[in-house]
Parts: structure tokens; sequence; C-alpha cells
């Protein structure tokens, strides 16, 4: 989660709510006890010493009393998990938050001081290749990217320009048209690609032939630095480095981004593979 590495610490607001797994706990409610750090960027607040170039913690601690107190969940886990999703959403300068949710008078017949649940949940800096070869090729770039910014757990940051290219893995077939976006998500690269699929789907994609024709696909290149192989997802994008359609894209919106595994900038791979 990047560079915003200074915090905001809310410690110890009470707040009289009504979470709980036991009936009693929901009708008679209890105190839970906040902690929460906000991670975000002080620096031109601490230059300009004006609250508008901050966050207000007394405004935020305000919303989560009211979001507690507005809702109930049987689960301390179901109640941080939306309570930071709300933070993320309200808050745009804060770029992740650690909230731990304290029970202290927990229904547990045996002496303790408090339980507590404590998640950090954020957003991740993405990017996300679009292409199509069927059809109306720049409305269902087009469309992809409205579904995305649609979606509130996911902000686009910059569009590149779309690119006409030839296609590739031999197969006969119509140019493709190829883009790429740099997002911000509160998705997972599993919800992120379960997304993007849905968006496909609405493209009406059909999957016929491997490297064939297609309305819209929507391949994650990369996911912060995150390197994965899961079977059905791996992440940075296998064969982006032998695509100049993906590193053109790439090399516009950021030329400097490190691939995480091969550790050269997007301006780097695409010079190599126009030398290769
Ligand atoms: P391709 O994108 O290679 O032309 P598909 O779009 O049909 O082909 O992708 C097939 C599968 O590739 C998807 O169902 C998905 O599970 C898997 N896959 C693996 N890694 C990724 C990734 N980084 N982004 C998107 N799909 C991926
Ligand atoms: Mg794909």
């Amino acid at each position: 989660m990047a560079v915003e590495r200074d915090e905001i610490r809310i410690r110890g607001l009470r707040i009289f709510a009504h979470h709980g797994v036991f009936e009693e706990e929901t009708r008679l409610g209890q105190t839970f006890v906040v902690n929460a750090t906000l991670f975000t960027d002080t620096r031109v607040g601490g230059l300009t010493d004006s609250l508008e170039d901050t966050i207000s913690y007394a405004d935020v601690c305000q919303f989560l009393t009211e979001y507690l107190q507005a809702n109930t969940w049987k689960l301390l886990e179901a109640a941080v998990e939306h309570a930071c999703r709300a933070l993320l959403l309200r808050y745009p300068l804060v770029r992740a938050v650690e909230l731990e949710l304290e029970k202290p008078s927990a229904p547990i017949p045996l002496p303790f001081d408090s339980v507590s649940v404590c998640v950090r949940r954020g957003w991740t800096r993405a990017f996300v290749a679009l292409g199509s070869n069927l059809g109306d090729k720049r409305g269902y770039l087009d469309g992809a990217v409205q579904a995305m910014e649609a979606d509130e757990n996911i902000r686009v940051r910059k569009v590149s320009t779309y690119l006409e290219t030839k296609p590739y893995g031999g197969v006969e077939q119509d140019d493709f048209l190829n883009a790429a976006v740099e997002i911000e998500t509160l998705y997972t690269p599993r919800e992120l690609l379960d997304t993007l699929h849905k968006i496909e789907q609405a493209a009406k994609r059909e999957r016929l032939v491997h490297w064939g024709p297609r309305t819209l696909d929507l391949d994650i290149l990369f996911y912060e630095d995150l390197i994965q192989d899961s079977g059905d997802l791996t992440i940075p994008h296998p064969d982006l480095q032998n695509r100049d359609f993906v590193l053109k894209p790439m090399a516009e919106l950021a030329p400097g981004f490190l691939h995480p595994v091969l550790r050269k900038t997007m301006r780097q791979l695409l010079e190599d593979l126009s030398c290769g």
C-alpha cells in the first residue's frame, strides 16, 4: 500500500452499540472500543496548517460512532470489515486503514480484559489490459472502462490510448483494439478477476477459440508488486513482456513502473521487445 506512511491514530473511542451473536447482546447493547489508524499523507496539512488539507479525526470519530450504531452485525469480523470499507469510501485521502474493534464486556464466563478483531484494508494500485476484436471494439472498451468506474470498489485513475494491433497467436481474425487502465481497488486479486470476468460476460464474450476472436478480454497485468501463481490466476500476467500491445499502453501509463519479477521498467521491457 505504497507511499502513504503517515498515520492518524485514534485510540480508545468508546461506542455503545448492539453487535453480537447472542440475543441479549443485540437487545441490550454494550460498549465497544475502537482503535483506528488511518494511513495517509499528512505532508500538505503539515505545511499549510489547515484542516481542509487533512482528515478531521473528530469527523472520523463521529462517522464511526454513527456507522457502528446504525448497523448490527453478529461478528466483530463483519463489523470491522464493513466499517473499514465505509471509511475508505468516505475519506478519499485515506489510503489504508487499520481498525481494531474491542469488546471488553464480551459474554465469556472467564476472567479476561478484552477481545478484539483487528484488520487492515486499503486501496491497491493495479493495471488491467483491455482487448477486443469483434463488433463494436471501441464500444466494448469504453463499456469496460465505464463498468469499472461504476463499481465503487474500483477507482479508474488513467486510461491509455486505444491501440490498433494485428492478431496474436496465429489464428486468422480481425485486428484488435487494445488498451490498459490504471486503477485503485479495494478488491483482492481474486475478487478483481471475478469482477472482470463478469464485465467480460456482460459483453457476451464467447470463449470458442483460445487466442481467437472475442468481444472483450480483460486481464490483470499487475496488482501493486504482488507475485502470485495460483493455477488460474498468475500475477504479473505471465506473457506481458512478449506483447507490445500491452507494453505500449503500460509504458504510456507508467513508464517507470517496475516489473516485480523481471526487475525492469515498462519502458525497458518495451525497448527490449522492439530490439529483440
Ligand atoms: P487470454 O487472456 O490468455 O487470452 P482468457 O481471457 O480466456 O485468455 O483467460 C483464460 C484464463 O486465464 C482466465 O479464466 C483466468 O482464470 C486465467 N488467468 C490467469 N492469470 C490471469 C490474469 N493475470 N488475468 C486474467 N486472467 C488470468
Ligand atoms: Mg483474459
